[in-house]
């Protein structure tokens, strides 16, 4: 698979994250966790910084600049969802990894997690090998995209998708959506397998307008389907859409 989303934006964070090493804010209130996850990290290259409890999340967030969040759910004062709710709500931490710690017996399930805004959840006992290819895999991905901003055109399998005209390319033949369609198309593929909950859509590519509803994006999704065919959007049941990554 072939994806290309190499923008001025994007160009910086990958800099950046080449010159320097990744920061891994990790949110945990057992210390023979904090001490297990920060040893396998940084001997794979990373800076690891933790606090203990919710309620210094976003303070350390405005000190270290983390590259990705690490976050327990089951944490002393707030519980992870709500932090992460809160980090979904401030400007440095709208589009920061988040990657939730669970365990099975704990009652919220990933669902909760990915309508709070996480990215991807870890299960406990951590195994570090796991552990380790799923922050690389996250990293990798990079930013969640700014539709107010220019954006790069997208290859990726037998479509193109063309910022500029709004215009998909599959199999060389060109589709063409309205606005709202095509950034809702745009916004999937630019994250390849990256589950999206309704809400995270609706803050994405309608900016939160309060008059759009989560039914909205459902008749979008229909829409790009009936265009598109059936196999480049996926339902997450319960949960919201992704881009197939195995689209090609
Ligand atoms: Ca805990």
């Amino acid at each position: 698979m072939n994806v290309s989303t190499a923008s001025r934006t994007q160009g910086a964070y990958t800099y950046s994250s080449l010159m320097d090493k990744p920061k891994i804010l990790v949110v945990e209130d057992e210390q023979d966790l904090i001490d297990l996850i920060s040893y396998n990290l940084r001997s794979e290259g990373y800076e690891v910084f933790s606090c203990r409890d919710g309620g210094s999340v976003l303070e350390q967030v405005r000190k270290v600049k983390p590259d990705l969040i690490l976050l327990d759910i089951m944490l002393p004062k707030i519980d992870g969802v709500e932090v992460c709710r809160q980090l979904r709500k401030i400007t440095e931490t709208r589009t920061t990894p988040i990657v939730f710690l669970t365990a099975r017996s704990e009652e919220y399930s990933e669902i909760a997690a990915f309508d709070a805004g996480a990215d991807d959840y870890i299960t406990k006992p951590v195994k570090p090998r796991v552990l380790v290819s799923r922050i690389k895999a996250i990293l990798r991905r990079g930013v969640i995209v700014d539709l107010n901003h220019k954006q790069a055109d997208i290859r990726i399998g037998d479509l193109e998708i063309l910022w500029d005209e709004f215009l998909v390319y599959r199999d060389g033949v060109p589709i063409s959506f309205p606005k709202k369609e095509f950034e809702l198309l745009y916004f999937l593929a630019s994250k390849p397998g990256k589950v999206f909950t309704r809400d995270m859509l609706l803050t994405g590519v309608w900016g939160g307008d309060v008059l759009v509803v989560p039914r909205t994006i459902d008749v979008h999704i229909r829409k790009l389907r009936e265009k598109l065919g059936e196999k480049y959007i996926q339902t997450v049941k319960g949960v919201g859409y992704k881009f197939s990554i195995d689209a090609e």
